[in-house]
This record gives C-alpha cells, structure tokens and sequence, in this order.
C-alpha cells in the first residue's frame, strides 16, 4: 500500500514571529480537499488573532472539529470524535468547542440538542463566525480577510510545498444519493483577481504547487458577471511567476468543455492529470443518480484528454451498491473501468444520506454484495495498475518533493503518481528527476538523476 506524504512546511529565509495572546486551539478534519483548505484557513486566521496550534486537544483552549457526512462511515467518525469531547468538556468547561463542515445543518436547535457540549456550529466556509470566538478578526483589514488558505506554523513567513485554494464554493447539482448540496448551498465563484492574489501570496511564501478546487471545480465563473471560466482562470493562474504545478478537481463531466481540456494541454503549469468523477457506468444507473450524462459522454471527455494529452493521468471515483444496481448494472462499470484503465479510483459503497432524494428508495443491494462489487473493482484496479506502471520502469519523471514518509523522500509525479526516494540531501520542496527502478500498482520508486531545482 501507498504511505501518506506528510504535508510539510517549507521556513522561508527570514521567519517572522506572530504575536501570541498564549491560547492554544486544535483542529481535527476529516474530509475532501476543500475542507482541508477550511481549516488551513481557521488556522491562518486563528494565528493571526494571536492564538497558537496545539497537536494536544487536551491542552487547547479552542478544539475545531472540522466534519464530513458524504457517507455513513464519515458520519460515524465525527459523531464519536464529538462524544469523546463530552469527557474534556466536562473536565475543562472552559474548553470552546466548534463544529463546522457538513455536519452542520440549517437546524442548528437539533444539533444542539444532540451536542449539547459544542459552544459554535458554523456553516462550511463560513469564515465570519469566528470573530464569535476571535473578536479581533472582525477588525483584520481586507488583506487579512482574504487570508490564504494554507496553514501558517508559527510564522507568518511559512508556507507549505503544495496549496489547496477553493475557487468556488457549494454545487448547483442535485445528485440523488448526495448530501452536498444541501450543506454548501448553491454555487458561489470567487473572483479572478482574488483567486490570482492568493496565488501569488502562496507561490511568494514557497509553495510550487496549486491546486484550486470546488464541488463542481470546472463549472467555475458563471454566477460572475464577466462570466469568466476555468480556462481563462487557469491561464491568469498559469501566468503566475515562480508557479511550477497548476491542478483542479473535482471536475463535473457535463461541464468538462474542449476548452479546458485544451487550456489543459497547451498551458505549461497544468499538471496532465484529471479527475473526473464517472460514479456508474450504467446509463439507466447514471440516469437515476441524476448525473445528468451517460457513460458514452464520459468516455468521450476522457477519449478528447488523451488525445490531447497523451500519458495523461485520469482519477474517477464510483459508488458501488447504488440502490436496485443489478449484477449487469455493476458489470457495466467494471467493464468501463476495464476497457478506459484509471490511474485512481475512489470507490465507495453507497450510503443512503438522509434528506436526499435516493434515502426514499430501498437500499436493496445487501452489505456483503456492496462488499463484493467494491473488491472486484479494487481487484481490477490492481490488476490494470499492476501492468501499467510496470510499462514505466526505467522512464523518468519529474516530482515534486513534498516530505519524507517512511525515512524516505516522497512526492508526486505531474500525473499525480507517489513516488519515494533515497537521498541523503535537503531535498524538501525541490523539484527532482527520478529514474524508476520499482513499481507497484499504487506507488514507484526510483533513484534521483540530475541537479534537483
Ligand atoms: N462533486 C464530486 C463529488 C463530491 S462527493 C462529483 O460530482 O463527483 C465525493 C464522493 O463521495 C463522490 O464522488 C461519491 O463517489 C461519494 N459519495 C457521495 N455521496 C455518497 C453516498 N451517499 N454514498 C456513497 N458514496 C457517496
Ligand atoms: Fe454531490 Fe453531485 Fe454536487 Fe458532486 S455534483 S457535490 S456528487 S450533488
């Protein structure tokens, strides 16, 4: 199996100390992308008003549970997290406890019945509620307000390898298993020159990698009134100085226009790698998860990529299990995922999420079948992975040193791959040719050759 890369933190030459008012707070996330971004900005923020990160929930003075609920498994986590805080809460009363992320409902009187403990629930991406608790960020000034969102360490002059920044918020799609859309609301695009700023603020502080992201990533601009769209925001993104890698997820396959496949292909930051979330490869599937494109659709879009991009990497993600999904039904998927070969696929038995439209219909796929169908992807997986990376012993490939796992340097390829290394010297945030010399279908391992840069 694949190590998890620590996210590191690359000291620029000259830190600079924030001032400390000696309060402590700890933030524990669970979750996509975006709300790693969120709490990378609770932080920034919380730093700035003078508070300190702590590792130890014990010792903190503020504890952010930042939440997810897109499945059962998720859901379950958070509600125990929020349960072993009863004891500290007891034991500290002083201890201001928050909740945000999609756990957070409209209904704020039932979860604080359930969660009697929890002093602040505040919607996703909803930086303003945190002056309930931090005062002195209603008084930052614009520049401060528009904070990255990246995690600042102690310094206001650090930053990480790699950045994550939403570039727009909530999903106008009604999918019918999803709980998204009803806990980040309707599409809100940030604007251009924001976007651009925050860039330049994160690439000036050491990151070499961006990654913008939303719910539906690609459907990025049309609430603004210039109507920008994601190819013209990667091209002023692209335009960046000292920017090495540009992504985007998650991409929604009806908005996935030639255009940003060619903005993709032409622009030299843009990483060739896509993600694009197929979900069923059965169109009468498809049609009941209100993905509102067929299978032939998504195979197109992926078919254009490559063409545009030859060597292109592709992630997907697919739920198994959906409700009356029959045996050919799923075999519709494996054989999509069969004959397109994705370098990535996150797979996930469905469950149903309460609130959206599919929680009315019979969860009818028994557990152990969604178990089946979920290991005969990963087998296939495995397989179709075992012999494509092996094609890429002996090639080299540019990666991205973001940290050590395993006393070993690690980071990713343009196309998104793991790949780990030996090396004695400081190569933290180095971009660094690597000849592979061992393969596996979910990392590689090479040797450096060259100068890193
Ligand atoms: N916006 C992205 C996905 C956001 S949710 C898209 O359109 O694809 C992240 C992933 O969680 C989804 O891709 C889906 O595979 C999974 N997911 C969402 N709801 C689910 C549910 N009810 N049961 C199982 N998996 C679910
Ligand atoms: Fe959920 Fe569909 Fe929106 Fe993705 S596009 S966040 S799956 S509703």
């Amino acid at each position: 199996m694949s190590f998890k890369p620590i996210i590191p933190l690359r000291p620029s030459a000259s830190p600079q100390p924030l001032a400390s008012n000696g309060k402590r707070f700890h933030i524990w996330t669970i979750g996509c992308q975006m709300n790693e971004a969120d709490s990378a900005k609770i932080a920034a923020l919380l730093q700035e008003a003078g508070y300190r990160s702590t590792d130890a929930e014990d010792e903190a003075d503020i504890v952010v549970l930042n939440s997810c609920v897109v499945r059962q498994a998720a859901e379950d986590k958070v509600a125990g997290k929020l349960n072993s805080l009863v004891r500290l809460k007891r034991q500290r009363p002083d201890v201001f406890v928050v909740l945000t992320g999609c756990m957070v409902t409209n209904q704020q009187d039932a979860l604080r019945k359930r969660f009697p403990h929890v002093d602040l629930f505040f919607d996703p991406s909803d930086f303003s509620a945190l002056e309930r608790i931090a005062p002195e960020i209603a008084e930052f000034d614009d520049d401060l307000q528009q904070l990255p969102h990246y995690y600042q360490p102690e310094t206001a002059d650090t930053a990480g390898v790699t950045a994550f920044i939403p570039i727009i918020y909530g999903c106008n799609f009604l999918c019918s298993y999803c709980i998204v859309p009803y806990r980040r609301g309707k599409e809100r695009s940030r604007p251009v020159a924001d976007i651009v700023r925050e860039v330049e603020t994160v690439v000036s502080r050491g990151a070499r990698e961006v990654t913008l992201l939303g719910q539906t990533v690609n459907a990025y601009g049309h609430d603004l009134p210039d109507r920008p769209g994601l190819a013209d925001l990667l091209r002023a993104v692209d335009a960046v100085p000292g920017l090495d890698r540009l992504r985007f997820l998650t991409s929604h396959p009806k908005y996935m226009a030639d255009e940003i496949i060619d903005a993709m292909a032409d622009l030299p930051s843009v990483c060739e790698h896509m993600n694009l979330p197929v979900q069923a490869g059965d169109n009468e599937v498809l049609r009941r998860m209100r993905r509102t494109y067929t299978r032939e659709y998504w195979a197109d879009r992926i078919a254009y990529t490559r063409e545009r991009m030859p060597g292109v990497t592709i992630a997907t993600d697919i739920i198994v299990g959906f409700p009356g999904e029959t045996d050919e039904q799923f075999q519709q998927t494996y054989d999509l995922l069969d004959a397109t070969v994705c370098d990535k696929v996150h797979l996930a038995m469905y469950s149903p999420r309460p609130g959206t439209l599919s929680a009315r219909w019979d969860d009818d796929v028994p557990h152990e079948e969604k178990w089946r169908r979920h290991h005969a992807l990963e087998q296939l997986q495995e397989r179709l992975l075992t012999e494509r990376n092996a094609s890429r012993l002996g090639s080299v490939e540019e990666i991205l040193v973001e940290g050590k796992a395993k006393g070993r340097w690690t980071g990713r390829s343009r196309g998104n791959t793991l790949i780990h290394f030996d090396d004695q010297r400081d190569l933290l945030g180095k971009l660094v040719d690597v000849r592979i010399t061992q393969t596996s279908p979910w990392y590689l391992i090479g040797e450096p050759i060259g100068s890193p840069r």
